[in-house]
């Protein structure tokens, strides 16, 4: 099946109950016993497992084209089973550039926890190599990263801490659909599910997609039903409606932003523009190797740093001043200020989040804000 006919029809059927062409929301959180006292209908708990939260992890892992799939009720939560996974002791690689959230929770909770981290730009592949050492257990791949949209070649890291035998995981948040993990190499493909899959901004979650099913995934597991970050039905249920239209959203996604891009690229007031579309960006070639799309995501930077910036995100009539990513709607965010103390981001950095807008209005609003 193709990505568009799988994206409308895994982790859906019709209710054997009544006929129901959409999913029912189970709320319960207790499922009858046997009279045997056995669950034969695959139900006890609502932490352990429900109805929606199955159909939405069968569902995304048949998408992703993985053997199985733990959601749960934030991105970072998925972040955490996962270095949970891993002892004291461990090793992990990760990106400079990755999310803040991510770095945070490895720097803040799991170095004092016993992992031991190396933080390394990912798009210099001899930096990976010259960091990968034989305890590294895990090596974080996030690409294109935030807010740089710096490109990681996933195929050459893969290979290279696979010699040592660690697993790979990708943080693939920015580009579903537009980039396949698994079959670059990846083992392990987390999302946060509350960006593009929800595609609304009305629903937080996160999911892990493993290739195999294994003792490794099996933690995942342990973590997710002992540990309880578990999303709701109802979360469930919308996650697994925005996967309906993931593919055209994608699409619709990418080619606004490649036009957003094409624009600022041009306007004096305009320094630098990243996103990885753009023919003289950095590492272009093994996004348009890697990538069926350069996805919604994209920053710049305004001449004249931090307040300048400031004053062009003020502007903005279309453009929603607000964080996040992956809605319908533009959203336009000023990084250094949002991450705070420690930031890399340049402070004449916005990131946009292209919405699904006509591409002339957000260029219009743009062109004004810029002045
Ligand atoms: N990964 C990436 C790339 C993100 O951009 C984010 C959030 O912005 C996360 C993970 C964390 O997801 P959540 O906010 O759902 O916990």
């Amino acid at each position: 099946m193709k990505i568009e006919t799988l994206a409308v029809h895994a982790g859906h059927a019709i209710d054997p109950a009544t006929g129901a062409v959409a999913a029912p929301i189970h709320l319960s959180t207790t499922f009858e016993r046997e009279i045997d006292g056995g669950y034969g209908r695959g139900f006890m708990y609502t932490r352990n497992n429900n109805p929606n939260r199955e159909a939405l992890e069968r569902g995304i892992a048949a998408l992703e084209g993985g053997v199985a799939a733990a959601a749960f009720g934030s991105g970072c939560a998925a972040a955490t089973a996962l270095f949970q996974a891993l002892s004291p002791g461990d090793h992990v690689l990760a990106h400079t550039d990755a999310y803040y959230g991510t770095t945070r929770l490895l720097r803040e909770l799991f170095l004092r926890w016993g992992l031991e981290a190396t933080f390394v730009d990912m798009s210099d592949l001899a930096a990976v190599k010259n960091s990968v050492r034989p305890k590294t257990k895990l090596a974080w791949i996030e690409t294109p990263s935030n807010p740089l949209l710096k490109i990681v070649d996933i195929a050459a890291v893969c290979e290279t801490v696979h010699n040592v035998g660690a697993l790979c995981v990708c943080d693939n948040t920015w580009a579903p659909i537009l980039q396949r993990p698994f079959q670059l190499g990846a083992d392990l493909v987390l999302y946060s599910t509350t960006k593009y899959f929800g595609g609304h901004c009305d629903v937080a979650g996160g999911v892990i997609i493993a290739k195999s099913d294994d003792e490794f995934f099996q933690r995942i597991r342990t973590t997710q039903i002992s540990g309880g970050a578990v999303p709701s039905p109802f979360d469930c249920w919308l996650v697994l409606r925005g996967i309906r239209t993931l593919p055209w959203r994608m699409r619709a996604h990418s080619e606004n932003a490649m036009k957003v891009a094409s624009f600022l690229h041009d306007h004096s007031r305009v320094s630098a523009v990243h996103y990885p579309g753009l023919s003289e960006q950095p590492r272009h070639e093994v996004a348009a190797r890697q990538m069926s799309g350069f996805g919604g995501m994209l920053s710049f930077e305004v001449r004249d740093d931090r307040d300048a910036a400031m004053a062009v995100a003020a502007k903005t009539k279309i453009f929603i001043r607000a964080t996040s990513l992956g809605g319908v709607e533009s959203l336009i965010e000023h990084r250094a200020s949002i991450e705070g103390p420690g930031t890399t981001a340049p402070e004449g950095l916005l990131r946009l989040s292209i919405g699904l807008e006509h591409p002339d209005d957000l260029i219009e609003d743009l062109a004004q804000a810029l002045g």
